[in-house]
């Protein structure tokens, strides 16, 4: 059965399985136009966290969109109940593979037959996601990759092999309305989406140069400021990421591509070595200690 958008979808919940640092922002997005948004995690602490988050935001966000009256947000510690006729779920759990098989297995079954089901993964593409999806689910099944709402608010829809274009075209039409959000369509798939890979490219080079002794991380950062206008450099960015995240997905890229340079990881190392993590343990290729 081919896909159309829902004509009742606006009276129809929006449902976020996972509130953790991706999932309570994509449901404040989500929040930011009259309907229910659903928030189902299993932990309670979770939940209740990202309910404080969306409130206190909230109020500032909707401030750009004058006349917008706000999305009503329910938490669920029940995975069934949270999807019962929902439109649109978005999966935001743990970057765990098996973990994110089991939910979409669990979406075929118990979603509505019609609702769209996105992956928030970073690393996964959904066509890696569906092996337990029947047939007729993984129509409906797709990526949709969210930076960090409401300050990046770029999507990236990626299509999971056998996601029905509409199911494409719906998401890239609608998502606009919520919180201007800005999709963007990935014309095949990929590992890594199409502003991360380019932004992996940049880290590496940055990491390398400093690597070979060729410059330092605040000489880059001012270049980069200085050349780009951008208000933060490449290395402060990293470290608000955190080195050992920075590591983590460089390794990962580095199984796939095994010519990347080994300077970067190796520079990485040595900072993690020395507890240098990044602005979550007060240093990293700066001091944050006050
Ligand atoms: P997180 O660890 O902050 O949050 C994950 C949440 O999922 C937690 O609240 C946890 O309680 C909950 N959870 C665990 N098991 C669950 C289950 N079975 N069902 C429902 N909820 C469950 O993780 P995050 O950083 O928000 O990442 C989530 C996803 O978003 C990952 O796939 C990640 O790749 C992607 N992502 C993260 C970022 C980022 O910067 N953190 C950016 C883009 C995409």
């Amino acid at each position: 059965m081919a896909y159309t958008k829902p004509t009742n979808y606006k009276e129809r919940p929006i449902v976020i399985i996972g509130a953790g640092t991706l999932g309570m922002r994509i449901a404040l997005m989500m929040a930011t136009r009259d309907g229910e948004v659903r928030i189902y995690d299993p932990s309670s602490e979770q939940r209740s966290k990202a309910n404080d988050f969306i409130q206190q935001q909230l109020p500032n966000l909707l401030a750009r969109f004058p006349g917008r009256s706000k999305g009503h947000i329910v938490l669920f510690d029940d995975t069934c109940k949270a999807v019962e006729n929902a439109w649109i779920i978005f999966e935001a759990i743990p970057e765990k593979l098996e973990l994110k098989k089991k939910i979409f297995s669990d979406l075929d079954k118990f979603a509505p037959i019609d609702a769209i089901l996105a992956s928030n993964s970073s690393s996964f593409p959904s066509s890696q996601l569906i092996e337990q999806v029947s047939e007729r689910g993984r129509t409906r099944v797709v990526n949709a990759h969210f930076y960090m709402p409401p300050i990046q608010n770029a999507v990236e829809i990626m299509s999971c092999g056998f996601t029905d274009q509409e199911v494409i075209n719906t998401l890239m039409d609608t998502l606009p309305t919520y919180g201007g959000l800005v999709p963007f369509e990935v014309q095949k798939e990929s590992i890594g989406f199409i502003f991360n890979r380019v932004w992996a490219a940049i880290k590496r080079e940055c990491l390398e140069v400093v690597a070979e002794g060729i410059s330092t991380p605040e000489d880059i950062d001012r270049i980069f400021m200085v050349n780009t206008g951008i208000s933060m450099g490449p290395f402060r960015e990293m470290d608000q990421i955190g080195l050992d995240v920075i590591l983590e997905i460089e390794e990962y890229y580095a199984t796939l591509n095994p010519s990347l340079p080994t300077g970067p990881r190796e520079l990485l190392h040595k900072y993690i070595e020395k507890g240098k993590l990044g602005v979550k343990s007060g240093c990293g290729f700066y001091s944050y200690k006050t």
